[in-house]
């Protein structure tokens, strides 16, 4: 005998620790994000270059090189902690909103300004607003705080109905997510909707305004003007999609200096990483990216609008980077798809199950899933 003592058995010792978890976290389902490519790659018995990804609304163009080279110079200085008040990046993003540095926010992408407006507005008794298949965020994150999320019904075009969202605030609501473009759907609300929503409003509900899309839309309401206004709204915005930063995590809010405020209590002191802070200042200052990028995903629009329409497949208009399309059985089509390395997102966590939701990439990558779409419904 050894003399070793050898830990117990896991299986026989199935910890019940979950039962003293709090109930709202029990009650969760965890967030489902786009399949990874070198996961479908192993499971497949692919090479990882020859997988087509399109669920994730990621930029196909890559990083902006002015991203990637002021992350090479930081490199080697990560073994000192970051700036906890991300200076520069905050000052630029003031610089280019007009607005005050105590003005600004900055986090782990938007997810995490989403996550710290709950922690701040949010716990049981209180609701939260969002239009009916918004961004599963919003109920993952209003839930683990104890709220009630509340949805609101949307138009028939699948655009938002602020005024539906007017009717459902009552004395509990606190947030109110306004996504604009919406995800997974792809519309947009006018200046004179925002406008009338905006007159409207009590002074008890903060609005947030998600513009992770913005920059691929034709016409972008003006909503910096609530907040130099003084009024109780944020502007979310996030490097992961124009910008091509997903992988790093790299997001910002504008918004009246009492909700920065609120924001940067909830944080942890360092939530924005080293590497983040230096790439997306640099981001920011690549305007020529930007533009390739949005004219890459307005090209991309047509080459797919043409196929459905030929197609006779109903497809709902995006001012986004992605498109929802209508193929019938998504969960199917999102798997054969997949296996055939093709990567989409089935809507069925959305309540939509008859669509899938295709990222708008290169045009290669966008003719490849069309004629994979092709095989898949026989056109
Ligand atoms: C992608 C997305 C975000 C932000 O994602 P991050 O990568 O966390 O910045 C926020 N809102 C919506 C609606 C999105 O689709």
């Amino acid at each position: 005998m050894t003399g070793i003592i050898m830990p117990r058995e896991h299986a026989q010792t199935m910890s019940n620790i979950a039962q003293y978890a709090n109930q709202y976290v029990l009650e969760l389902v965890a967030y489902q994000p786009g399949k990874p490519i070198e996961e479908t790659a192993r499971e497949l018995g692919m090479d990882p270059v020859d997988i087509v990804k399109l669920a994730s609304n990621e930029n196909s163009l890559g990083p902006s090189p002015k991203a990637v080279e002021a992350m090479v110079k930081t490199a080697a200085g990560v073994h000192i902690y970051p700036d906890g008040a991300s200076f520069n990046l905050r000052s630029k993003i003031a610089a280019r909103f007009g607005v005050e540095f105590n003005q600004t926010v900055v986090g782990s992408g938007s997810s995490e300004l989403i996550e710290l407006l709950c922690h701040a507005c949010l716990h049981e008794g209180i609701e939260l607003i969002a239009a009916k298949h918004s961004f599963s965020m919003y109920p993952i994150m209003c839930k683990l705080f104890g709220a009630k999320y509340v949805e609101a019904p949307i138009k028939p075009d699948f655009s938002s109905d602020l005024q539906a969202i007017l009717a459902a605030i009552t004395p509990q609501t606190r947030l109110v997510f306004i996504t604009n473009p919406a995800n997974p759907l792809g519309t947009v609300v006018t200046q004179a909707e925002m406008d009338s929503f905006m007159e409207q409003v009590p002074e008890h509900v903060i609005v947030a305004f998600d513009e992770a899309y913005i920059d691929f839309a034709d016409d972008k309401p003006d909503t910096l003007k609530y907040v130099k206004q003084g009024r109780n709204v944020i502007l979310l915005r996030t490097f992961s999609k124009a910008y091509g930063l997903a992988g790093l995590r790299a997001g910002y809010g504008v918004t009246i200096p009492e909700i920065a405020d609120l924001l940067n209590k909830a944080r942890t002191p360092f939530n924005m990483n080293l590497m983040s802070q230096a790439a997306a200042a640099a981001a920011l200052d690549d305007e020529e990216h930007l533009a390739k990028s949005v004219d890459m995903v307005n090209r991309g629009k047509e080459q797919y609008y043409s196929a459905f329409k030929s197609w006779g497949i109903e497809y709902v208009p995006s001012q986004a980077n992605f498109i929802l399309v209508k193929t019938g059985q998504g969960r199917k089509v999102f798997n054969d798809a997949l296996a055939k390395g093709v990567i989409l997102r089935h809507m069925d966590g959305y309540g939509l199950p008859e669509y899938v939701r295709i990222t708008v990439g290169t045009e290669r990558e966008n003719a490849r899933c069309l004629e994979v779409l092709a095989e898949l419904l026989g056109k």
